[in-house]
């Protein structure tokens, strides 16, 4: 796609200063851009760039920008492209600049529990290097081979949010490079600041908007002892979901907590090849727990599996080792096998976890009246949830899926949450972002864009 006409080209020239800056092996004008061209994002139109450039160092990255910045050409960064959002795609064409080289774990300062890496470097190896370091980087969204910078750049979340939180709440500081080519540094090794405004934060979750993060700093903590799931089988995924406020009402903290219904079930079954022993019931929780040592762990999920038959459970299964690994598995599988069931969207709509349930109930409702099938399956313990409708084979389908889209968004605007929260907006969701942004708030973060990137080169077409 070419960009609109105030934007420049990617002439030969621009190639050229870009093979000088990163080296012509790590400059891509040929076929294998296509693998640049998209993300994971389902049904996202793949638009290929002029030209994908790796460069190996931050001095590198602010010779792109501010080469990009005076010409006027687009840029989008892209981490490891497994995005649910479209974020990663050069929507305009332009400049890919991939952090894929930019992979070293820098340091893992066990004294002061700082682990400082590069952006490209990816979650399963950060996870990898913590740990032989006897230390503990808890995030989890569900994809190991994510880049940490894409991460940050998406504030990202996953599975174990309920007790850790999400993406930002572990970015103590970060290394960034403005479209002007001038390096800032954010934060530091420190847990407190009220020194001006936070750009740490700011800059989590842009989605690569505003600047190229090069270099974060992360939180890093003790390791836990024991990590076990508990399986929680119901009649009914509404009083599944229902006992979730009343575990966290009597002070057991899980790392997380995830509902999955029969049918989702049934889906992530066939796609393994194999069964999870939890057949025959509507819907069933799965609550992975954290403790010190075993008998911590034991007095825990006795007090949960005492709660949750108290409240409608019909039975209560500890899943340890390679059982929880397995289960782990099972949920990880859950949107890939609802992917390949059929042509499905995806869904990320978030509320306060009292209203999990009657979102659940109404988006169910409404996708029956417009005949569509839907599946859900989510992050219970922090009111995340994932919808997956499967569109239609009807000429018809693109826009009965859209006006779903809408409905579920206004759902859970009216319930007090809203349109995403872990996927980002990207350049799927951002036709909806005035459902959940007035018109004030949306000036102000144009005004934002506006300070760091006044020529309008950082991701163009995404957010807004
Ligand atoms: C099977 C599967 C399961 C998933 N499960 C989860 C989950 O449980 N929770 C969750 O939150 N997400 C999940 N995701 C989504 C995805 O893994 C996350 O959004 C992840 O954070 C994206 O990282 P990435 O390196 O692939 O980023 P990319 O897709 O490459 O980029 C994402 C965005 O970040 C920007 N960006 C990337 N790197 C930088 C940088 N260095 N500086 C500035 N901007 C940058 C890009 O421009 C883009 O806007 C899942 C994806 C898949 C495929």
């Amino acid at each position: 796609m070419s960009a609109p006409a105030q934007y420049g080209s990617v002439t030969p020239e621009v190639v050229r200063l870009l093979a000088g800056i990163a080296g012509e092996a790590n400059v891509l004008t040929g076929e294998t851009r296509t693998d640049y061209a998209h993300d994971e994002a389902p049904n996202f139109p793949p638009v290929l760039p002029d030209v994908v450039v790796k460069p190996p160092d931050t001095a590198s990255v602010a010779a792109v920008l501010r080469m990009a910045d005076e010409r006027r050409i687009p840029v989008t960064p892209r981490g490891a492209g497994t995005g649910l959002s479209g974020g990663a795609v050069p929507t305009l064409g332009g400049i890919v600049l991939s952090l894929e080289r930019m992979n070293r774990v820098i340091e893992i300062d066990a004294a002061n529990f700082v682990a400082t890496v590069e952006p490209g470097v990816v979650l399963g190896d950060l996870h990898k290097a913590v740990e032989a370091q006897g230390l503990y980087y808890p995030l989890y969204p569900g994809e190991l081979t994510a880049s940490i910078g894409g991460n940050v750049a998406t504030n990202a979340g996953g599975m174990r949010a309920v007790r850790y939180g999400v993406t930002r709440n572990f970015v103590l500081g970060l290394e960034a490079v403005l479209p002007g080519g001038e390096v800032i540094e954010t934060g530091g090794k420190y847990f407190k600041c009220s020194t001006g405004y936070d750009l740490t934060q700011l800059i989590a979750g842009s989605e690569g908007t505003l600047a190229v993060i090069t270099r974060i700093l992360l939180r890093l903590i003790a390791p836990p002892g024991r990590r076990d799931i508990v399986l929680v089988p119901f009649d009914s995924l509404q009083r599944a979901i229902d006992v979730v406020p009343k575990v966290l009402r009597e002070g057991i903290l899980p790392v997380g907590i995830e509902f999955i219904d029969k049918d989702v079930a049934g889906l992530v079954d066939r796609y393994r090849g194999k069964e999870i022993p939890l057949r025959g019931f509507e819907a069933f929780l799965m609550i992975i727990l954290e403790a010190e040592s075993d008998e911590a762990m034991q007095a825990q999920a006795a007090r949960l599996g005492d709660i949750c038959l108290e409240h409608g459970a019909i039975d209560v299964l500890v899943a340890t080792g390679d059982r929880a690994r397995d289960m782990m598995d099972f949920r990880e599988k859950a949107w890939p096998a609802i992917a390949h069931a059929g042509n499905a969207e995806l869904i990320d709509v978030v509320v306060p976890r009292s209203r999990i349930a009657d979102l659940v109930r109404q988006v169910m409702d409404a996708s029956r009246q417009r005949g569509i099938t839907m599946y859900t399956v989510g992050h219970a313990g922090d009111g995340n949830i994932h919808f997956a409708p499967l569109v239609p084979d009807a000429p018809d389908a693109k826009q009965r899926v859209k006006g779903l889209f809408r409905e579920v968004y206004r759902l859970g605007v009216a319930m007090g949450g809203t349109i995403s929260g872990e996927h980002g907006i990207g350049g799927a969701k951002r036709e909806y972002l005035d459902i959940a942004v007035p018109a004030a708030k949306l000036a102000l973060m144009r005004r934002l864009k506006a300070a760091f990137d006044p020529r309008g080169i950082m991701n163009p077409g995404k957010v807004f």
